[in-house]
């Protein structure tokens, strides 16, 4: 992924793709002391681009250091290299860390430093798959309790646990997992909120110890324009059992309707279909004109 033709937004300048690299040596890489973003540009336009931004401000502000840039540089920056790399359609990267200029825990004197990059990312899933709803097996991981890791920050320490229960999903030949949290409650796919339909209603799991996704606050916006009832409420795993359609949605993964999550079945119906076609239409500045 490093040597593709393109470029990347670097510290307040715009350089060639596999020029973008960092030392070894760098707090981000050894302690984890970094904290990213995942948008999406629709017909050139970032959906929700200043929310994803003030997120990233906001998750290093948790981790207790700051981006030398302001929200509205960022916002320009992403905006600058979507018109430098001529795409429409593409996944967006913002991502900040902490330098090398001192090795250990304590790092309270590194640079920040701020890089952006966009790619195409066409169907986070199997487009075959995410049509019939995809798979998901029930994470070992937990995600943990707010007091003991920052759980509102997308900070890229706590994606460790998400790459595990992902690659153990995989390898049993599921699409993803669903992970519940320290309670035993319900909580998120590895990069992506979750819904369920019950009748003509939607549930989905209070987001007090995982992001409250962009995503998944746009789905509960149109929910409420058409008059749909959301309960946002703990879930308990045993509850599937009673559930008729579920999905998952987020930034990558859009809204991706889920056929199974371990021993439990869904069948997905009109209520995440015409979903995923509102949110479609939502992201798209020309469908989203002409819905209005
Ligand atoms: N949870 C996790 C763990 C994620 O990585 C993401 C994707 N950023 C989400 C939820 C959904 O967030 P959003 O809708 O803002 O992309």
């Amino acid at each position: 992924f490093d040597q593709l033709d393109g470029y990347i937004w670097f510290d307040g300048e715009i350089i060639p793709w596999n020029e973008a690299k960092v030392h070894v040596l760098n707090h981000g890489l050894h302690y984890a002391s970094a904290v990213f973003e995942g948008e999406r540009a629709y017909d050139g336009e970032i959906f929700k681009l200043t929310e994803h931004t003030q997120r990233l401000h906001e998750s290093a502000r948790i981790l207790g250091f700051t981006i030398p840039y302001s929200v509205e540089e960022i916002d320009e920056a992403c905006r600058q290299l979507l018109a430098k790399q001529g795409m429409k359609d593409v996944y967006v990267r913002p991502i900040a860390w902490r330098g090398s200029e001192s090795m250990g825990v304590s790092a309270q004197n590194n640079r920040v430093h701020l890089a952006i990059a966009i790619w195409e990312w066409p169907s986070y899933f199997d487009p075959e798959q995410k049509l019939k709803g995809i798979r998901l097996d029930i994470a070992e991981y937990r995600r943990p309790d707010p007091r003991t890791a920052p759980s509102k920050s997308k900070a890229a320490g706590l994606y460790m646990i998400c790459t595990l229960s992902k690659h153990a999903a995989e390898a049993k030949g599921y699409a993803d997992a669903m992970m519940l949290d320290w309670r035993g409650q319900v909580a998120e796919a590895t990069g992506a909120n979750i819904f369920f339909v019950k009748g003509d209603k939607l549930l989905t799991p209070t987001p007090d110890c995982f992001l409250n996704g962009i995503t998944r606050q746009t789905i509960i916006e149109i929910a409420n324009r058409r008059g749909i009832k959301v309960e946002e409420r703990a879930i308990m795993p045993e509850e599937l059992e009673g559930f008729d359609e579920s999905f998952i949605c987020g930034t990558a993964a859009e809204v991706t309707p889920v056929a199974e999550i371990g021993p439990y079945t869904f069948t997905p119906g009109e209520m995440t279909r015409a979903l995923m076609d509102a949110y479609a239409a939502e992201v798209r500045p020309s469908l989203r004109a002409a819905a209005e």
